[in-house]
């Protein structure tokens, strides 16, 4: 079972991808792990492009993920989590190995833009809150836990969602095209969204 899960941020897309891959017993592969796990000769090459805040080239990412899905845990499928992300990277997966499903957890512009724009991070305890969906601090600006200080990290705030926003309908849109894409509505609960995706697997 070879699974490619994409979605924008705020799709609940990671989330899902931990469930599913439990429930298959099979690794979930998520871009961010990869490149934080990484050691030796990829490790270096990684982060010559992380130090100088260039992003990792499409050829280095195919390399790190083909080391990655020759591991033996890998030959009963894998999940993969934010990658491919454009259709060049999607190309060459193609080359490497075949996909058996892809699925899109879609939610509109507005709903992903609400969900991270109302995230709010404990200063002081770096416990995680969302003033638009939940869990919601009892106080405002204050931390049920400890008492400290919420802030939005700026990676969070409206303008940095729309413009990671912009990129995934330019760059990742094209992959879903380029799939036979099953399309899953991510505005639903959470364990709504997993039951529709393994409808579709036949678990
Ligand atoms: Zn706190």
């Amino acid at each position: 079972m070879r699974l490619v899960l994409i979605g924008p941020q705020g799709s609940g897309k990671g989330t899902q991808a931990k469930i599913i891959s439990k429930k298959l017993k099979i690794p979930h592969i998520s871009t961010g792990d990869l490149l934080r796990n990484l050691r030796g000769e990829l490790k270096q090459k990684v982060d010559r492009y992380v130090n100088r805040g260039e992003l990792i080239p499409d050829e280095l990412m195919i390399e790190i993920l083909k080391d990655r899905i020759s591991k033996p845990d890998c030959k009963k499928g894998f999940l993969l989590d934010g990658f491919p992300r454009n259709l060049r990277q999607a190309k060459e997966l193609n080359k490497l190995v075949e996909i058996d499903k892809v699925f899109e957890i879609s939610i509109p512009d507005e709903e992903a833009i609400r969900r991270i724009s109302g995230r709010r991070n404990c200063e002081n305890c770096g416990e995680i809150y969302n003033i638009n969906t939940s869990p919601k601090p009892k106080q405002d600006g204050i931390c049920d836990k400890c008492g400290g200080r919420l802030y939005q990290r700026e990676d969070d705030n409206e303008k940095a969602v729309k413009k990671r926003l912009e990129i995934y309908h330019k760059e990742t849109e094209p992959v879903l095209k380029y799939y036979n894409t099953i399309k899953i509505n991510g505005k639903q609960d959470i364990e709504k969204v997993t039951d529709d995706i393994l409808k579709e697997l036949d678990v």
